[in-house]
């Protein structure tokens, strides 16, 4: 099975715009056992989208096209496809109608110019918008006229916005995929969020355990992120499941210390589950992420239920007001030291009543390297109901970079500890 998916929007080719459609449905698809075999973006200008559209029927199963369904007259996709194919467009009273609802609903006059997204071309198959009002198309070919050898092939029209696009792929499209093209149901893939264990490391540990699984036709996959490896397995055939299974118990055997989540899940989505879960209270103290863990803790939905308070202590004074770190130690030590960041998360936990606290305080750069401390020195100390840890790290990354990352290794040390229960000797280099 071949698929093909035309990105249009003269705002792509612009660089207005990334575009996402192209990430998201080529996820979206490989993880169900759908590869995109081809992907190409083009300008609103209709011979560039005739031409793609055509070249897409003329050799794939399934050809997508994203954007242009809209009311204004960069918008040809509908027009444009029904044209070459030969079908006339036809109104839908019930597409008309839920447009109106849309409108409606906003308490808005209903623009003349949407009249046009209620034109469907002859035969095509109309996939709700629920999000906005030009629906989706999709047009089964069969034959199709345009492959030599008349083979069919499904062309699903989606809108530009991914607000609409998305939950349309999810809600119309996938339903319907396995109908179109059956026998793909024997594909099985699962991702193990790491962290703490670097890409080539983890590779090779993984090596011996997985090689027979491997030799067996599973598919192994690394992708490094900023602090996380994901460690992917892929399947196919009756036998996938049980292949994949293995694989993940192999893995989480072998390396499971590292290994905090799967599949989609992030590093502060699994901290507040546990957290929550065991009914645990956090508090943080920041001095360089600025907030940054706050921000990605205050993300995850239930949060409120697990977060207590969260400092940012920028200046040494904040520290001494908010957090109770003496005067003395910072004068002796230094902000960005083991003691401070020790009596920040110490200070924080106290100050709040949480079960565990985690501070930071380091030197993100570019200015500020003392002698001993370069820049990318940051100290995480996590204090909970055992005592308090302190791990030094050396993150010489841009600051955006050496935010993340510091933050990835403060939620990822809290959460040992708070599953642990205990306090485990200081994390190693991550
Ligand atoms: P509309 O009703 O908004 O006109 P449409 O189906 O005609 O919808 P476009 O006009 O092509 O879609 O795009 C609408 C908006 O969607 C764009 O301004 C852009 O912000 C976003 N968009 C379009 N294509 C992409 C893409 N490939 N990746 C990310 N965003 C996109």
């Amino acid at each position: 099975m071949t698929i093909e998916l035309i990105n249009t929007g003269s705002e792509l080719m612009l660089g207005r715009v990334l575009n996402t459609h192209q990430q998201w449905i080529c996820r979206v698809l490989a993880d169900r056992g759908y590869t995109v075999d081809r992907q190409v973006a083009i300008s609103d200008e209709s011979a560039a989208l005739v031409a793609a559209v055509r070249e897409g029927l003329g050799r794939a199963d399934w050809v997508i096209t994203t954007g242009g369904l809209g009311p204004t007259c960069d918008d040809r996709t509908r027009e444009l496809v029904a044209a070459m194919l030969g079908r006339r467009l036809e109104h839908h009273p019930e597409v008309e109608a839920q447009i109106r609802s849309f409108f409606e609903g906003r308490n808005r006059p209903v623009p003349v110019r949407t009249q046009v997204e209620a034109m469907v071309p002859e035969g095509a198959e109309v996939l709700v918008n629920r999000h906005g009002t030009a629906p989706g198309l999709a047009l089964w070919l069969d034959p199709n006229p345009l492959r030599p050898d008349g083979r069919p092939t499904w062309l699903v029209m989606l809108p530009g916005p991914p607000r609409e696009l998305r939950p349309m792929v999810l809600e119309e499209v996938l339903p319907r995929l396995a109908k179109r093209f059956p026998g793909q149901e024997d594909f099985v893939c699962r991702t193990l969020k790491t962290t703490g264990l670097g890409e080539s490391y983890m590779e090779e540990r993984l090596d011996g355990p997985l090689k027979e699984l491997v030799d067996g036709g599973m598919d192994l996959g690394f992708c490094a992120r900023v602090g996380e490896v994901d460690v992917r397995f892929v399947a196919r055939g009756p036998e996938a499941a049980r292949v994949v299974a293995e694989a993940e118990r192999r893995t989480r055997a072998t390396v499971g210390e590292y290994i905090f989540g799967a599949d989609d899940e992030s590093l502060e989505q699994v901290l507040v589950r546990e957290f929550s879960g065991r009914g645990l209270k956090l508090a943080l103290a920041e001095s360089c992420t600025g907030g940054h863990i706050a921000n990605r803790v205050t993300n995850v939905p239930g949060a409120s239920s697990v977060l207590l308070a969260g400092f940012v202590t920028y200046a040494n004074e904040a520290k001494e007001r908010s957090l109770g770190v003496p005067h003395a130690l910072l004068v002796e030590h230094g902000a960005v030291s083991e003691p401070v960041a020790r009596a920040m998360a110490e200070g924080a936990r106290t100050v709040t009543g949480a079960d565990y606290a985690v501070s930071v305080t380091g030197i993100a750069g570019p200015g500020g390297a003392v002698p001993g401390k370069p820049v990318g020195t940051v100290f995480i100390g996590v204090a909970g109901p055992a005592g308090t840890v302190v791990r030094r790290e050396l993150n010489a990354f841009d600051r955006e970079t050496f935010k993340y990352l510091t933050a990835q290794q403060a939620m990822s040390s809290v959460l040992r500890l708070a599953m642990a229960g205990a306090v485990p000797a200081a994390d190693g280099r991550g």
